[in-house]
């Protein structure tokens, strides 16, 4: 028999990341409410940039994203030098992995978290350890408990993925308190814009050395097509993503739309402003068919059923009329449907079909 080559251990491990489904049997237009992207589109000012940067596709990148990074800077009212931007905030999670994790190294996420976290451990080496959360919300107690001398990194996200919940100032800075020094705070803030006046975790970095902030351009700038997102770190963590990370690893149209959204102002605060309201209707109209969900500070909502066969028989229901949300058994939570906030004919027809599915199944 043929021996080959192995990967590393816990690479085999990885289930390959499913992203949301795009397309429905027999629907020639679906409403793709499965990934949670903008309903708006790009804003425009990106759609221009990306036209105007076509025509220097045979010149490379800048590779210290300088412009980019003082328009985030200028936006988010952080210190430029400490932003480091990557190829989605996927990047940034893989890459602190890459520095701080690797064999031996144990990486905490919470049971409902993100996905990549887990994978991005894994493929560093280390082990992922997860840890149960309280009424699908972040547990600070049971994080702390489960940190070891082995512990590198832990990562939550805030508002989290794909319940929708939130924990308050409070708690963050009672977790970043708890922890030793030997292990860093990943605060990942990907839907932190949708939390009226809320920083992401901004001034907690400036004020520690163990706190890192995600963030990305994929939700509320719309731009989850051209892969941008950014940590914001210490100053001795930013060093090391930037000895790590590919020179190039931003093309020229990525960097120059997100730094055109970030000057969009108005498009982002209307966005702002329909996903409030439209997720508080939503809410309300599934819950007025019998089909509950938490508090989400996000761009969706997790609706929760009797079971996972009739959140499995709504996804069949929806799909059938063209409706695209998100199943979410791989995130412990079969008996959820996790549903973008469309624009309004989006929310109002997917209230309206949950309510004909439960009117039907009654
Ligand atoms: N963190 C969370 C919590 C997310 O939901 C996502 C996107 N699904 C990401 C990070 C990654 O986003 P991106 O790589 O597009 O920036």
């Amino acid at each position: 028999m043929t021996e080959f080559i192995q990967p590393r251990e816990g690479i085999l491990e990885i289930a390959p990341y499913q992203g949301g489904a795009s397309t429905a049997e027999g629907v020639a237009n679906p409403v793709k409410l499965s990934s949670n992207e903008n309903p708006y589109g790009p804003p425009p000012a990106a759609i221009e940039a990306v036209r105007r940067a076509a025509a220097r596709l045979h010149r490379y990148p800048p590779t210290d994203h300088g412009a980019l990074r003082t328009a985030i800077g200028a936006t988010h009212g952080v210190d430029p030098a400490r932003v480091v931007c990557g190829v989605g905030s996927d990047e940034i999670i893989a890459l602190l992995c890459q520095a701080y994790a690797g064999p031996g190294a144990e990486v905490i996420h919470t049971e409902h978290g993100f996905s990549m976290y887990r994978i991005s451990a894994l493929a560093s080496g280390a082990r992922p350890v997860e840890v149960p959360e309280r009424d699908r919300t972040t547990d600070v107690d049971a994080i702390l408990a489960a940190v070891t001398p082995a512990t590198r990194l832990v990562f939550i996200a805030n508002p989290n993925n794909p319940t929708g919940t939130m924990i308050g100032a409070d708690q963050v800075t009672r977790l970043a308190d708890g922890l030793p020094a030997h292990v860093l705070l990943v605060l990942d803030g990907a839907y932190a814009e949708y939390v009226e006046g809320f920083d992401g975790g901004a001034a907690m970095v400036d004020a520690r050395d163990n706190v890192v902030m995600t963030r990305t351009f994929s939700k509320i700038y719309g731009l989850g097509g051209l892969r941008v997102g950014w940590g914001y770190a210490p100053a001795h963590v930013a060093d090391v993503l930037n000895r790590i990370r590919g020179p190039f690893n931003l093309s020229t149209p990525a960097l120059a739309a997100a730094e055109a959204a970030l000057g969009d102002t108005v498009f982002v605060e209307r966005c702002r402003r329909e996903n409030a309201r439209l997720r508080a209707f939503l809410a309300e109209a599934l819950a007025a068919h019998g089909v509950p969900s938490d508090e989400s500070h996000a761009n969706f909502v997790l609706a929760r059923f009797a079971d996972a066969a009739e959140a499995r028989a709504c996804d069949a229901f929806l799909r059938a009329e063209g409706l695209i949300v998100r199943p979410v058994a791989g995130y412990k939570l079969p008996e959820c449907l996790r549903i973008t906030v469309g624009d309004e004919s989006a929310c109002r027809r997917v209230a309206h079909t949950v309510g004909r599915f439960r009117a039907e199944a009654a």
